[in-house]
């Protein structure tokens, strides 16, 4: 008689705990219905990037004085400045500048140090290629201006103002 009575208060305290259970869900998902979608339909819609994102670097030809100090700083030494002496006026003329994407880590040193700031990270981070070559950029493509998101008329752009997307 006993022991059918505790399988009985068993299977009582079981089916109260599965309910409990599945009202917790019910509840965290009730939560989640007045939340707004946090998919972002890449490529037609695309987040602005923060005010510090270290994107492709953009290079300005004029200003720079193949001082090589973004060398020296970069953990790997990637900057390629090719200069040569001008002996008449003793100054150092810059022939060619590159850097390749394909290995830099975008960690912005030779941004946070180049003395004229010809060099500064832009927002535009598309970077991919069939062809890891074309990701060696000269001094004309890293001239390029940056396409800013915003005027891109082809997609929609989403302020990240959502505390959701804050924290991708
Ligand atoms: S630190 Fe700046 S100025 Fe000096 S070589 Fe590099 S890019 Fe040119
Ligand atoms: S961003 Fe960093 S890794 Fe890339 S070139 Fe500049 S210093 Fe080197």
């Amino acid at each position: 008689m006993f022991p059918m009575l505790t399988r009985f208060l068993n299977s009582g305290q079981q089916t109260t705990r599965a309910a409990r259970y599945i009202g917790q869900g019910f509840v965290i998902t009730l939560s989640h219905a007045n939340r707004l979608p946090v998919t972002i339909q890449y490529p037609y819609e695309k987040l602005i990037t923060s005010e510090r994102f270290r994107g492709r670097i953009h290079f300005e030809f004029d200003k720079c004085i193949a001082c090589e100090v973004c060398v020296r700083v970069c953990p790997i030494d990637l900057p390629v400045v090719d200069w040569k002496l001008q002996t008449d006026i003793r100054k150092k003329r810059l022939l060619n500048y590159s850097i390749d994407f394909g290995i830099c880590i975008f960690c912005g040193n030779c941004v946070e140090y180049c003395p004229t700031n010809c060099l500064s990270m832009s927002e535009e981070y598309e970077l991919s290629t069939y062809n890891r070559h074309e990701l060696n950029y000269n001094q004309i493509s890293l001239g390029r201006l940056p396409v800013s998101i915003i005027e891109d008329y082809t997609i929609r752009t989403i302020f990240s103002n959502l505390p959701q997307l804050n924290n991708l």
